[in-house]
């Protein structure tokens, strides 16, 4: 091979030195990159940072990796692809910390992605107090995701699902007849349960909640299930004189409870819809038999500092810390003593001290001594303790203290995750090792990115090199070399346009960059708008708020600011958004066409109220970030539904008339006009051993998603493969005269995604990329003001001049009459809003309170609150 590196240059600060870098749209790019060093890469969205850093220098480090690995591994470089550049020296092995995308599995948790899980568990088995005579056990005991340690009730899930009467009838004020009970199976299988009741002699003409609680508990949780004569069509009087005259009814049927119905329907149907509907009415709630602690009974009997390791791993890793502390430091406490009270009062001491949040409350009055950990024991015990306290100490480091053990991944926002990752590198000692991250700002509120940037540092004392593609212009300024990429996206970027001290940038006259990097700040600032009216929250309880008081400006933009964990995604993308969404009735407005299995509706639900304002919202938008399908089929063109009007184009063709193609003919998911072999897919599924599966290429169209046959007819000298092959740029061009395909086109690139290409699967895009399709797929349709719209960090991976753009839409929104309420750490954002909102002080439990409300100049001159300080750079 061309591609051998000679032996490495021992020199310190050696460069690694590209040539001929042509991935995606990288033209032909040569670079020098220093080792040992904290290099960023920027520039505007599609530029082509992550085809420099993530794309040729981390693919090419994989690929040599795997290369001397076994030929069957070698085997995988032709499916994972070589990176398309002529030579890289000097490149040493790489670790890449990216963002998640798709969904992480609910069985992951803080606990396994930092292997505390693995340390804890082997703590409470070889140095956990057992009671008398239970034997002891195996570290895979006390892991809910082993057969061995699983609750046998909840399977290790920690809560179970349930029907409520409040699930099944949501709207009591109705009468039986008029549908009160929900939940009850549609159409005509639904009408004989009522007429069941009829017969039984039950009212169904009053309101549900006038009928007596016994009566009602029947209906809805009855095991039995009677067989009663059923007389269609007879009112209740009617059907009283058939049953005194015994007459021939029209059929017998049996009367199931609602609760057996959907519990039953849900785990024996085949019909995902049927799931689907039937999960609406259930709740989560958590396991009676495991506490939601997920593990069986003799292992949540064992002990260590006088806990669980069920109630060890909820507590905030600080606390935990704090918990594991005396052991680590040799000092031990005596664990609580047996049988001398009942569960319910262990547990309440246990939350008690949960809630003060401290170790001192470990072993004291209440709790028997007993010492009786032996000397091997303690010896154990010490040292993974200490190991514990180390490692909680650099997730706290990372501004993550607040989190617990337990905490499923899927919960944690990407940066969270990606910090929590990086927090595990850090301790895995590596050295010599380029680490390749993805936006590792995102989620940060500036008073976190300390701890973030001491972290990056560790890194490089050790000897390591950092790659870092980002936009936050605090961490362009750290670094000691910066990689600007462009000047713009796609086919208009993909050029080296500085590599050297961020300050040289200022020269740079191409650069996209360099006018932020360099603003003071001292612009002129917009005039807030005086809001029209509030829309007030009272007394919402959500995760670590409790019983707070909010209030959001109508018809104004409100930025929503606090360090990481403080609360704001409980106040605003939980609270707020599910308060409204009851006001309106209806769910959040939000497309999932491939949407994933059914799961029962949320777990915790916020309480609280709407206290005021509710009248001047009607409709509810949630932009989030959550991926927009789970497969290749679901993709930029068919989510903005702009590829129904290309398909009718090419429908519309003379060659199609001629064969008798419809629209659907175009469609890579109707059988007559795809490819066989991938079934429209583009890829096929290859699983690996040992590794992660991945998709490659369909051999028989090679990723064209169609057959040869419908791949014959061409629109303006262009198949429908090659449409899906452009960039939304590509497309404007080329459907210049197609208004009903240029509208959602412009409104793509105005939002900054021109790059993306239409076909562009689903799975490829980031949460930041997924966010901004839905918006620009709600900007398409008409305006009619009076809609809230709610953000968490819409600027997630994206450039200050790409921010400007989306700005601009959501200024848009509020002039049009909407309300835009975001979650928002980009200080330029926050500091052009008409409102603030601090959430704080701290994180976690130390959270949870307003601490400034007012425009961005009053909080900038608050006293508390960690955005103040920062604000007043805008405002001097
Ligand atoms: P950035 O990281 O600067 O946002 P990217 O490197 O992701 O930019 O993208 C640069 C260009 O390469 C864009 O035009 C993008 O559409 C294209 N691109 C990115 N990923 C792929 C891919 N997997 N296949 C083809 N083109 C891609
Ligand atoms: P922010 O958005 O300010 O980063 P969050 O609202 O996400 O903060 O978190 C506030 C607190 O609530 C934190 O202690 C966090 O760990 C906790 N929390 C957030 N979401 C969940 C959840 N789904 N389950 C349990 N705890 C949560
Ligand atoms: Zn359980
Ligand atoms: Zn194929």
């Amino acid at each position: 091979s061309t591609r051998r590196t000679p032996p490495a240059a021992s020199a310190r600060n050696a460069f690694v030195r590209v040539r001929g870098a042509r991935e995606h749209n990288l033209k032909n790019v040569d670079v020098e990159i220093p080792r040992d060093a904290l290099v960023v890469f920027s520039g505007i969205s599609g530029s082509g940072k992550s085809s420099l850093a993530f794309g040729t220098l981390y693919a090419e480090a994989q690929r040599r990796y795997l290369e001397s690995l076994s030929p069957y591994a070698r085997r995988l470089i032709d499916q994972v692809g070589v990176p398309d550049v002529d030579a890289i020296e000097g490149l040493p092995p790489a670790v890449a910390l990216q963002q998640q995308r798709g969904t992480a599995s609910v069985r992951s948790s803080v606990g396994s992605v930092t292997t505390l899980s693995s340390l804890l568990r082997m703590l409470y088995s070889r140095a956990g107090s057992y009671p008398p005579k239970q034997p002891m056990l195996f570290a895979e005991d006390f892991s809910p995701n082993t057969p061995q340690g699983a609750c046998p009730n909840c399977h290790g899930l920690g809560h179970v699902f349930e029907v409520t009467e409040q699930s099944m009838v949501p709207d009591p004020s109705l009468s039986i007849r008029e549908r009160a009970i929900a939940a009850w199976p549609p159409a005509w299988h639904g009408q004989n349960q009522r007429d069941i009741l009829v017969t039984l002699g039950y009212d169904v003409d009053i309101p549900w909640r006038d009928l007596p609680k016994k009566q009602r508990d029947w209906i809805l949780f009855t095991e039995e299930q009677p067989v009663a004569p059923v007389y269609a069509g007879f009112t209740p009087a009617e059907t009283r004189a058939a049953l005194r005259r015994k007459e021939e009814p029209s059929y017998m049927g049996t009367f199931s409870g609602a609760r057996r119905y959907v519990l039953h329907t849900f785990a024996t149907t085949q019909s995902a819809m049927m799931k689907k509907r039937v999960a609406r009415y259930m709740v989560g709630t958590v396991c009676p038999v495991c506490d939601g602690k997920r593990l069986k009974r003799e292992a949540l009997s064992v002990t260590f500092a006088g806990l669980d390791i069920g109630a060890l791993s909820q507590l905030s890793l600080s606390a935990m810390a704090g918990a594991l502390r005396p052991a680590a430091e040799g000092r031990f406490q005596a664990p609580a003593a047996y049988g001398t009270r009942s569960r319910a009062a262990g547990r309440k001491a246990q939350q008690a001290r949960a809630a003060a949040g401290g170790p001192s409350h470990v072993g004291s009055s209440d709790v028997r001594r007993t010492p009786d950990l032996s000397e091997e024991k303690r010896i154990a015990a010490q040292r993974i303790a200490q190991d514990l306290v180390e490692r909680i100490g650099t997730l706290e480091a990372l501004g993550l203290g607040y989190l617990s053990m337990d905490r499923a991944t899927p919960t944690l926002s990407p940066g969270e995750l990606q910090r929590l990752r990086l927090a595990t590198q850090i301790r895995s000692s590596l050295f010599g090792v380029v680490y390749v991250l993805d936006e590792p700002t995102a989620g940060l509120h500036p008073a976190d990115g300390q701890a973030l940037y001491h972290a990056l540092d560790q890194l490089k004392a050790s000897g390591n090199t950092l790659f870092v593609v980002e936009h936050d212009l605090e961490m362009l300024r750290r670094a000691d070399w910066l990689v600007d990429v462009g000047p713009g996206a796609g086919e208009h970027g993909g050029q080296v346009l500085y590599s050297g001290p961020p300050k040289g940038l200022s020269t740079v006259k191409a650069s996209v960059t360099a006018p932020y990097l360099f603003d003071t700040g001292r612009g002129k600032r917009r005039t807030p708008r005086t809001p029209a009216a509030w829309l007030e929250l009272r007394g919402i309880h959500r995760n670590n708020l409790h019983g707070l008081d909010a209030r959001f400006p109508i018809g104004a933009f409100t930025a929503v600011t606090g360090v990481s964990g403080s609360g704001k995604s409980s106040l605003v993308s939980q609270a707020l958004v599910e308060l409204v969404s009851e006001h309106v009735g209806h769910e959040p407005v939000r497309e999932e066409p491939d949407s994933e299995l059914p799961v029962p509706s949320s777990i915790e639900r916020t309480r609280g109220r709407l206290h005021a304002g509710a009248r001047h919202i009607t409709r509810l938008v949630n932009v989030d970030q959550k991926p927009i399908g789970r497969t290749p089929r679901s993709n930029l063109a068919t989510y903005t539904g702009l590829f129904d009007h290309v398909r009718r184009l090419f429908a519309a063709t003379r060659t199609a008339k001629a064969r008798r193609y419809s629209a659907g003919r175009f469609s890579f998911n109707v059988a007559q006009g795809r490819c066989d072999t991938c079934e429209g897919e583009g890829f096929v599924h290859v699983e690996l051993l040992f590794m992660p599966s991945v998709y490659a290429p369909c051999p028989t169209c090679h990723g064209q998603r169609y057959n040869a046959k419908t791949l014959e007819v061409e629109w303006n000298g262009r198949n429908i493969a090659q449409v899906l092959g452009m960039t939304v740029e590509e497309a404007l061009a080329f459907f210049a005269d197609e208004a009903p395909v240029q509208r959602p086109l412009q409104l793509l690139r105005d939002i900054g995604l021109g790059y993306l290409r239409l076909g562009q699967p689903a799975t490829e895009l980031s949460g930041g990329e997924a966010q901004r399709i839905k918006l620009a797929t709600e900007l398409q349709r008409s305006q009619h003001g009076s809609s809230l719209y709610v953000l968490d960090e819409p600027t997630t991976g994206l450039h200050p001049a790409d921010v400007d753009k989306l700005m601009a839409q959501l200024q848009g929104l509020v002039d049009a009459g909407n309300t835009v309420v975001v979650v928002e750490h980009d200080l330029r954002v926050v500091a052009d809003a008409d409102w603030v909102i601090d959430v704080g002080p701290g994180a976690g439990k130390q959270g949870g309170l307003i601490v400034a409300a007012g425009t961005p100049a009053q909080v900038s001159r608050a006293t508390a609150g960690a955005t103040a300080s920062y604000l007043r750079r805008w405002f001097p």
